[in-house]
């Protein structure tokens, strides 16, 4: 039976009507660039997320963007980024023309180290941008404490992780911004790109609303340069009809991580890891010895589960089950098969310190099929094509 990465079909054909009433509703107003949907879209994704201020941008990427040039990060500045996430988030630190400094990640959550970002930071260091990645929550309360002392700004990539919480507070509002993406493959999917800043300060939703359009601040008056950022009233009326389900969604989505947790650990050469917050680091708790290692939830944090993503710790295993799942018929991707700073375009921003743990993730890492309505059957398939793959059945 194949198994797809990702099913968006369960998602979308019981909201099927009420996606094509939105439409309509969309194409009778011919009001299609910002406007009163993206106004109401905005309340009901700041009340939803908890934020005081959401403001709808054109993609995550433009989030991003959005928030560094709020701040007038640029160049002269340092921000630290993790060296394994998706590209955005170092490629719009290069954008507003500040560096990008790669700090190496902890292997068992996959999240930045705080120990490694005190280490990378230099005087230039304005920000650091902590990334939820694959849903799991970075380790807030030391990177709070490190940007505090240090007086660095910090922003939140949310892009996989709308809904997660660290210590019960949602991510995304801990920082000065969460930048969040609504591109197909998120918890919270548009049917196109688009993004969402929120920020706790007014001022800063002020300049983040001006930037998205040209940093007019009214009747064409520029007093900032901003560019069009700005978000279509077809994906915010979309959005609208999508942001009611998200909790069931991420609700599936932990039990189906649940379900593969119970089910992987129950095969042999296979183990759980443990993260404490990236204290594991600090208590020199060392890894479990298993030819599979699955992915943890810190106490700390609450998983979305974005991404359900295992480690195949011995040399050329992760390819080989990349192939064995191929032949099957499973769906499967690398996120990510190569470390940020291994990057050419950023060759003459790296210099000769290298994150090792973001080197040997992206040798290891392989993500499975998790989506909202994928069925017990499916799950059975992935499990056991695992199980095959590892005793040497084909
Ligand atoms: C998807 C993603 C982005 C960018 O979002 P887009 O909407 O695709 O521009 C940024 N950071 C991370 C970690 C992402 O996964």
């Amino acid at each position: 039976m194949a198994v797809p990465l990702l099913d968006l079909g369960p998602v979308h054909d019981p909201l099927a009507e009420e996606l094509q009433e939105a439409f309509a509703r969309v194409l009778a107003s011919s009001r299609f660039v910002l406007g009163q949907e993206v106004e109401q879209f905005e309340a009901e994704a700041a009340e939803w997320i908890g934020a005081r201020h959401a403001i709808g941008i054109s993609s995550g990427t433009d989030a991003l963007l959005v928030a560094l040039m709020a701040h007038g990060i640029g160049p002269g500045d340092e921000v630290l980024v993790p060296s394994f996430t998706f590209f955005a988030t170092a490629g719009s630190v290069a954008r507003v023309g500040a560096r990008p400094v790669f700090v190496d990640v902890c292997p068992r959550c996959f999240t930045i180290d705080p120990e490694d970002a005190a280490q990378k930071a230099t005087p230039a260091t304005r920000a650091i941008l902590p990334v939820h990645l694959f849903g799991q929550t970075a380790p807030m309360d030391a990177l709070l404490a490190l940007a505090a002392e240090r007086d660095w700004l910090v922003i939140e990539d949310v892009a996989q992780a709308m809904g997660a919480t660290y210590m019960e507070r949602p991510c995304g509002t801990l920082g000065s911004f969460g930048a969040y993406s609504f591109f197909p493959t998120k918890n919270l999917g548009a049917l196109g790109d688009a993004g969402l800043l929120v920020t706790g300060d007014d001022e800063l939703a002020r300049r983040a609303r001006f930037l998205r359009n040209h940093g007019d601040t009214g009747r064409y008056h520029h007093e900032l340069i901003g560019g069009n950022f700005r978000i279509d009233a077809l994906q915010a009326a979309l959005l609208r009809v999508k942001l009611p389900h998200l909790t069931a969604a991420i609700d599936q989505r932990r039990a189906l991580a649940g379900f593969y947790l119970r089910e992987l650990a129950g095969l042999p050469e296979v183990s759980a890891n443990v993260c404490g917050d990236c204290a594991c680091r600090a208590e020199s708790i060392p890894e479990p010895d298993a030819r599979v290692l699955l992915p943890v939830e810190t106490p700390q944090g609450k998983h979305t589960w974005n991404q359900f993503t295992i480690r195949l710790t011995r040399p050329g295993e992760r390819d080989g089950l990349r192939k064995f799942l191929a032949e099957r018929q499973i769906g499967h991707q690398v996120y990510y098969p190569e470390p940020l700073d291994a990057q050419p375009c950023f060759a003459d921003v790296v210099g000769d310190r290298r994150t090792a743990n973001a080197a040997l993730l992206s040798q290891q890492v392989l993500s499975l099929p998790i989506f909202p309505g994928m069925n017990g059957a499916q799950q059975d398939e992935v499990v056991g094509a695992i199980a095959d793959f590892l005793s040497g059945r084909t």
